[in-house]
């Protein structure tokens, strides 16, 4: 893909903690409009810390990120959210004393017809908008913090274990959520997801972590074909 097609690009990222070694080494990588990308590995493999270096969370040791081309090197995870990027962390960033309803008023989303449009991604939520959150299911958890995440209609959304503590069955009506918003908004998706297989299904593209460093990338078919590669990248061996 041209550089100039990318909604985002990493260059070289190496990132990490305090003065630790960078977890994440010499990372390339990139998402296009309306593209969704898998970015998959072994627990450990660095990619919530990838993430993380991409919402401004966490100042990378070296390499570039880029948003529509402009540099992010200073700018703040606020600004970033601003600017396009909506990061949904594995906790799913909501309160489970505040009811649905109150969320989008957090987020200044609380207009009735921004609602209603950030509903219909997820009409189950719909009847539930005056629920305390910590009554809703896990699945409607995740609906929430997923079309929160859209109204902001955002140019790059990060999902970030969207999947845990959710039955496949689950996973597998919101991953196609994901994918339809993509293809219709133009928004990039970058998805960080166990169920690997359900992942590649929707994903155009993916990339391998392993050891905080590449170890494959293709196109979700051709890494969806290689079982070897998947089940070694699992149990944090892959290396190509
Ligand atoms: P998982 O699938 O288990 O969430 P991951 O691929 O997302 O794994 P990361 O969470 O990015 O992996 O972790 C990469 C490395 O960074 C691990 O060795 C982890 O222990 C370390 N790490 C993660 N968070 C911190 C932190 N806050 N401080 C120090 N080290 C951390």
């Amino acid at each position: 893909m041209a550089a100039t097609d990318a909604v985002l690009e990493l260059d070289g990222l190496s990132v990490g903690y305090d003065r630790a070694a960078p977890v994440v080494r010499d990372l390339s990588l990139t998402v296009g409009s309306g593209e969704v990308v898998a970015l998959l590995g072994a627990n450990g493999a660095g990619k919530t810390t990838t993430l993380r270096a991409i919402s401004g969370l966490l100042k990378p040791a070296g390499g570039v990120v880029r948003l529509n081309g402009a540099d992010l090197a200073g700018v703040a995870p606020t600004a970033r959210a601003r600017l396009g990027i909506a990061h949904v962390p594995h906790d799913r960033g909501i309160f489970f004393g505040l009811t649905v309803a109150e969320h989008f008023r957090l987020d200044g989303l609380g207009a009735p017809a921004e609602m209603e449009t950030a509903f219909d991604h997820f009409p189950a939520l719909r009847p539930l908008a005056s629920r305390r959150v910590g009554l809703l299911s896990g699945g409607e958890q995740q609906m929430l913090a997923i079309s929160r995440a859209l109204s902001r209609r955002p140019k790059l959304l990060m999902l970030d274990e969207m999947s845990l503590g959710l039955a496949p069955v689950i996973v597998g009506r919101l991953l196609p959520v994901v994918r339809e918003y993509a293809t219709s908004s133009g928004t990039g998706v970058l998805l960080v997801e166990q169920h690997v297989h359900l992942a590649l299904k929707i994903a155009d593209r993916g990339y391998i972590l392993s050891h905080g460093e590449l170890a494959a990338t293709g196109t979700a078919q051709d890494l969806g074909k290689d079982s070897a590669l998947l089940a070694a990248s699992y149990l944090g061996g892959a290396a190509r």
